[in-house]
């Protein structure tokens, strides 16, 4: 899968009620999907690091790919450019604290009527995925595009018509 059908593949299961929302609700909605996501990364690679790290295999590439879908619909949302995804092996580490970063610079220009920066955007959000990318590959060996096809595949089975809110109404969301 590469970069450009997985953006495709991304805003064909994004929320299509969202443009009814002011802008700023939208990318705080995008952002703390990308944290949130983050979160449960971390929780799954905490779980593997006390465990046998195997079973764990399948879970933390979906949570990868959760963030990665994060990461595309809120550089989507602002008109930045979605960062370069480095293909495995991932040799920069990235930096999760750019995480709190990008909240610094949404928070400026929610409330403080800045701009935003949609080169600064794509900066941050592919220092915070390779980080996430970097942290998976220690114990995962997949690349960066069957971690895409993996996310897209779990969002074709939830969404298989385009997004619907079928699936969060059943309380999984
Ligand atoms: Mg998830």
């Amino acid at each position: 899968m590469t970069p450009d059908e997985y953006r495709s593949a991304v805003a064909r299961t994004a929320n299509v009620e969202l443009p009814k929302h002011p802008p700023r609700l939208r990318v705080w909605n995008w952002y703390a999907g990308l944290a949130g996501e983050l979160g449960e990364l971390n929780a799954q690679m905490r779980v593997a690091m006390h465990t046998s790290a195997t079973d764990r295999e399948e879970r933390i590439i979906e949570e990868a790919g959760d963030v990665l879908w994060y990461a595309v619909a809120l550089c989507s949302e602002v008109g930045a450019m979605v960062p370069e995804l480095h293909p495995y092996p991932v040799v920069s580490r990235g930096d999760w604290a750019d995480l709190g970063v990008l909240a610094e610079h949404l928070k400026k220009w929610s409330f403080h009527g800045r701009d935003l920066d949609p080169e600064r955007i794509t900066a941050l959000v592919g220092k915070i995925t390779r980080a996430a990318l970097y942290r998976a590959s220690t114990v995962v060996d997949a690349t960066v595009a069957e971690i895409m096809a993996a996310n897209v595949a779990k969002l074709k089975a939830r969404h298989p018509s385009g997004f619907s809110t079928a699936y969060m109404e059943a309380d999984h969301g």
